[in-house]
């Protein structure tokens, strides 16, 4: 591992706390140091309070920041003297510890201080950095773990056994640190956790900690523990969005709400879930505890969720405390998932929990294999994980927030979603916790989003191969399907029936009607499987209603759909799926309504634009927002009880009235 200082970098950041920032942002941007939130940093600063006292001030990294993008904000100053006498304290629960850091800050809108804070009060040094390095968790999850660090280091480390993160913890470090600290020591280790370093400057102590880490790496490396397996197997190449969507299903049975479930099967995935020994070395608990909190205790081998569940509430009975109020379980869901057919695949109630799932998990894989090689990997015994996982502070965060979206751990798939109502669909999908693919023809639909939980697919949709491709990514993605959207189309240029080509009406057919079929065909097994109960919303066309003269494909096209979601509706009641049709008609901020057109339109009856775009009943500007927000509307609770409707969103047109 190699320093990122830059002194002129460095120079950009001014005075203790900018010297602070910067390197907290070196850290954070090395991911087998700091990996979602695991680490934090401080800086010791004297200042002048508003009576012009002296105050020695812990600046520690605040609860929600990650270092990588960090700011002075994301510092939480707190008096050290209190921090001090409080590590001297004999006991003090975790609440009472939080709300004493809270309470003796000196800026009342900084973030609650990182738990660790008082650790970082008692090391005597004006800067600390803390990681949960990946080669330390390695050397210590392995039988001789304190031995190997006692070889590696001397007496350049303290070191500190395994004590779960609280009070306790910093006490306990205070204890170790006043005992065992040497003239040469730089840094403290804290087995099954992670790793102090410290000096007198930014630069100093953060060097400290690339240096001592690099030793660890070196240590693996010299014993021939640094180099991973690989798999030279190939995936079978077929499809899995059935199985990867009834695994799914049972999942979201089990823990009680719809969860994603990303599947991945790169080559360092693949090869952790089809070694011989998963089954031995995955089963036995996190690297570190703070992991496990994500993660569960340990990964499903397979595909049996009943029985992981079983032997999960197993668990919690045997290692619950028998109090007054016993702690509530978990869902007995796992969140990781070892497959030899698929690779590994992980679960959470949104897209971006199951990727931290992932993060975390492909750094355990190294950490299990790297320690299996060293040895064998020795997790900590499951009290101490049990513990963290039923942890107040942990239970807390997870309550923490209010009530989840509508449709979070719900997946959407919205056709012509490049622009116009499509596009505005996927937004109002995504702002009730959706994960969202989006599919059209146009390439800027990959770009249309950068976030966890947009997938954009360029694909036709009149062909079979592509539309049966979108599923199966939209499945290894997310997990399966629960809404549907179909939105794709195009509105031809007017041209009266005795002028009509076959070949015009063929393309409008195939892209407005049959396209739809097939989707409906491929997704309907998915659909089936959503654990709300699949919903299709139809995007049709006062058209239906009202025909016009010179639209005679684009009418019966949308009229001949209309026909197939009310047949849908009938044949899929069975199956918990409802299909519902919206009917637009006059939605201006589409990309067929240039501004020529409209003028030209509006021409034609005589009318100004004004005029014409509000030419309806409750004279309104129809826009795709508000269509788009009735389609979402439709795939929710409100109308959990309709099926095969039909909705005008049109101002109210005299013809269908
Ligand atoms: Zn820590």
């Amino acid at each position: 591992m190699n320093s990122l200082w830059s002194d002129s970098k460095a120079g950009e950041f001014p005075g203790d706390l900018g010297q602070r920032i910067y390197t907290s942002r070196l850290l954070g941007r090395e991911k087998s140091l700091v990996l979602h939130g695991g680490g934090n940093t401080s800086v010791k600063i004297i200042e002048k309070n508003l009576l012009g006292e002296d105050e020695t001030r812990l600046y520690v990294k605040g609860s929600g920041w990650d270092l990588e993008h960090i700011e002075a904000a994301g510092f939480s100053p707190v008096r050290i003297d209190h921090l001090l006498k409080l590590a001297k304290l004999k006991q003090l629960s975790d609440p009472q510890m939080v709300n004493e850091l809270r309470t003796h800050m000196t800026q009342a809108s900084a973030p609650t201080p990182s738990v660790e804070a008082i650790l970082h009060a008692i090391l005597p040094y004006q800067y600390v950095d803390h990681t949960h390095a990946d080669a330390i968790i390695t050397i210590t999850n392995t039988a001789d773990g304190l031995t190997r660090i006692r070889e590696i280091y001397g007496d350049n480390v303290v070191i500190v056994p395994y004590v779960m993160p609280g009070f306790d913890l910093a006490r306990r470090c205070a204890e170790q640190f006043a005992a065992d600290a040497r003239k040469n020591t730089i840094g403290m280790v804290l087995l099954n956790h992670g790793i102090f370093s410290f000096g007198r400057t930014a630069q100093e102590s953060y060097e400290r900690m690339i240096d001592l880490v690099t030793w660890a790496e070196n240590y693996l490396a010299k014993n021939k523990a640094w180099v991973l397996p690989e798999s030279s197997e190939k995936l079978e190449a077929k499809p899995r969005r059935r199985e990867l969507a009834a695994l799914r299903h049972e999942l979201s049975r089990v823990s009680g709400f719809p969860l994603i479930l990303a599947a991945h099967d790169d080559p360092a995935s693949l090869a952790f879930a089809r070694r011989d020994d998963v089954g031995t070395i995955s089963q036995q608990g996190p690297a570190t505890p703070d992991h496990v909190i994500r993660t569960k205790k340990i990964p499903m081998i397979g595909r049996d969720v009943p029985a992981y569940a079983k032997a999960y509430e197993k668990y919690f009975d045997e290692h619950a405390p028998k109090s007054k109020e016993p702690k509530a379980m978990l869902d007995p869901a796992p969140r990781v998932i070892l497959d030899r057919e698929f690779g590994v695949a992980t679960a959470g109630r949104s897209a971006q929990d199951a990727a931290i799932v992932f993060d975390i998990y492909a750094h355990t894989m190294e950490i299990i294999q790297r320690a299996t090689a060293l040895g064998g990997y020795k997790a900590l015994p499951a009290k101490d994980i049990f513990d963290v996982e039923y942890w107040d502070l942990e239970q807390a965060k997870l309550k923490g927030g209010g009530s989840p979206p509508v449709f979070a751990g719900e997946i959407a798939l919205v056709t012509g979603a490049a622009s116009g109502i499509g596009k505005a669909c996927v937004e109002s999908l995504l702002a009730r916790g959706a994960a969202v693919v989006g599919v059209d023809i146009k390439p800027s639909i990959t770009s249309l989003y950068s976030r966890s939980d947009y997938l954009g697919l360029v694909c036709d949709v009149t062909d079979e191969k592509q539309l049966s491709e979108a599923l199966e990514k939209t499945a290894r993605t997310f997990g399966g399907l629960d809404m549907l959207i179909l939105n794709a189309g195009i509105f031809p240029p007017g041209r009266r029936i005795d002028a009509l080509a076959t070949a015009e009406w063929d393309k409008v057919m195939r892209l407005n009607l049959d396209a739809n079929l097939m989707l409906m065909r491929e997704a309907h097994p998915l659909l089936k499987l959503a654990p709300h109960g699949g919903r299709v919303v139809v995007i049709g066309s006062k058209n239906v209603p009202a025909p016009g003269p010179g639209a005679a494909a684009y009418s019966t096209s949308k009229a001949a759909l209309n026909q197939l979601a009310r047949v849908a509706a009938l044949e899929w009641g069975v199956d918990n799926i409802r299909i519902n049709s919206l009917h637009p008609n006059a939605v201006f901020d589409t990309g067929i309504w240039t501004e020529q057109v409209l003028a030209a339109r509006a021409k034609h009856y005589g009318m100004t634009v004004e005029q014409y775009k509000k030419n309806n009943v409750l004279k309104t500007n129809v826009t795709s927002r508000d269509v788009a927000e009735l389609a979402a509307e439709l795939c929710g609770p409100l109308f959990a009880k309709t099926t095969a409707a039909q909705v005008p969103v049109d101002g109210g047109n005299e013809r269908v009235i």
